[in-house]
């Protein structure tokens, strides 16, 4: 795709509530630049979307919501995560991390040790855990789905959750192993960094087909069409251009730095890689990545004139910066221009309250000379923007979500603030960077669509799923643990 078109979205779409939806005299976190904050504030929503932002509005027939005193601010985008590691929460935490350092084995066992309904399960949960915590779109990256049966009823989970954004297909991933083998330590990282097959694009095909046929819908499918970071360009060049023509809106991979540059003609011969895909026309408004912590000021200036996506995943890029490997680079990315949003990543590791993933953002941005630079510059209406509106950029849709604006779809987040620990002073973004949490959470709408009232999700028996995914997990461990490595 040419530089310089539009970032416009896909999937604009939503699950329509034909009764309109007044919320009223909330303090109003627009994340919109013009509006900014506004106290006392009535938000009506008629069709989806946002339909008059004002005082003393009514609507004939309309559902009140009483918000006076609480915070409504947009629903949050999270642009990478690993949904599928829910089967195994905790297996492996970061501040643990010579268990941690097992990581890709936990994954290369546990990914033939989950059944299909596992992975609807997982994929189910980990997207109505996302709204829980008023986060409405995100990117799943899921890198375990290696046959058809698995991909599917994955993308019908996240489906079913009802949340926005993309589900993410990795071509690539193989696992010719099973539960009681003992496989060498190289077979396996060859089925996990596998090469793309004919059996890969047709699953591709088949999720394109038959799970995300409706280009309306608020979740899209994207490809990530390469899984090997080691590949010729013209490999890579082929790959980009058949996902392409299949019509997605979203090309996305991992990037990262190479220890030591690939060959010439290969894809991270110079720098991480960006520049390989600048020339070999590969990069666009479609084209997003995750992680990029070594990008220089060049290549952030190269994403930026091709409408290209990052989003950093500060809580786990962290150990990054001691292992001499970059660090969150989301705001060095924002000031040169880019989308930049971020993300939790590692779910079997990492909490799924998303403020913590903001405030550590923040904080990260120490760790580095020309990111405290920047740091020094913002409020914190600069950090939430990572979450909200810039965040919704990052997924290809800004012009869809991201603030309380007219027209916009009706994704949105009403905050409780009576809690002791929630400040009363401040601004409205200083009191939701520093001090909101998960439990504050009151109201989540999605498209106008109420999901979580009162502080509790709406049509889920969270008791029963807690209790179906421990059978899960016990049994997928059990089975996990029979797989060896030499
Ligand atoms: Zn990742």
């Amino acid at each position: 795709m040419a530089a310089g078109q539009s970032n416009q979205a896909v999937g604009a779409g939503s699950a329509r509530s034909t009764r309109p939806l007044l919320i009223r005299g909330a303090d109003l976190l627009t994340m919109d630049g013009t509006a900014g904050e506004l106290p006392a504030t009535d938000v009506l929503v008629q069709d989806g979307k946002i339909a008059a932002i004002g005082r003393r509005l009514s609507a004939a027939g309309a559902e009140v919501v009483e918000a006076s005193g609480m915070i409504l601010m947009p629903g949050m985008h999270d642009g990478h995560r690993h949904l599928w590691h829910a089967i195994d929460t905790g297996a492996r935490v970061k501040t643990d991390p010579r268990n941690y350092a097992g990581y890709q084995k936990w994954k290369m066992a546990m990914m033939v040790a989950m059944t299909v309904e596992d992975h609807h399960l997982v994929a189910l949960i980990g997207g109505l855990q996302a709204i829980d915590s008023g986060v409405t779109s995100i990117i799943d990256f899921p890198h375990a789905h290696y046959s058809l049966d698995r991909a599917e009823a994955a993308a019908r989970g996240l489906q079913a959750s009802g949340i926005g954004g993309w589900c993410a297909f990795q071509l690539g991933v193989s696992a010719d192993w099973a539960v009681g083998d003992t496989i060498s330590l190289r077979r396996a990282d060859a089925g996990r960094l596998g090469r793309t097959t004919e059996a890969h694009w047709a699953i591709a095909q088949h999720l394109r087909d038959a799970v995300f046929s409706d280009r309306d819908a608020p979740l899209q499918l994207a490809l990530s069409p390469i899984s090997n970071p080691v590949q010729p360009m013209p490999d890579v060049r082929a790959a980009y251009d058949r996902a392409r023509a299949m019509g997605v809106g979203m090309v996305d991979i991992h990037v990262h730095k190479p220890a030591t540059p690939a060959p010439e003609g290969y894809l991270g011969h110079r720098g991480s890689g960006i520049r390989d895909f600048h020339d070999a026309g590969l990069l666009g408004p479609d084209f997003h990545i995750s992680h990029g912590t070594q990008l220089d000021a060049d290549e952030l200036a190269l994403m930026r004139d091709a409408g290209a996506m990052i989003t950093s995943t500060a809580m786990g890029e962290i150990p990054y910066i001691a292992e001499g490997r970059g660090a969150p680079v989301f705001a060095r990315a924002r000031a040169a221009g880019v989308a930049a949003g971020i993300g939790v990543d590692v779910v079997l590791s990492l909490t799924q309250d998303y403020f913590e993933h903001i405030r550590t953002a923040y904080w990260s941005l120490f760790e580095e000379a020309e990111s405290r630079k920047i740091a020094a510059t913002y409020t914190s209406t600069d950090m939430l923007d990572f979450a909200t509106a810039l965040g919704a950029r990052s997924l290809r849709l800004g012009d869809v979500t991201g603030s309380i604006a007219l027209g916009k779809r009706a994704d949105l987040v009403l905050l409780r603030t009576d809690r002791i620990g929630f400040a009363a002073g401040g601004s409205l973004a200083d009191r939701v960077v520093n001090f909101a949490a998960r439990q504050d959470v009151d109201s989540v709408w999605l498209g106008g669509v109420a999901r979580k009232r009162h502080g509790r999700m709406l049509g889920v028996d969270w008791a029963d799923m807690k209790a179906r995914l421990a059978a899960a997990q016990a049994r997928a461990r059990r089975d996990a643990a029979t797989v060896r490595f030499d």
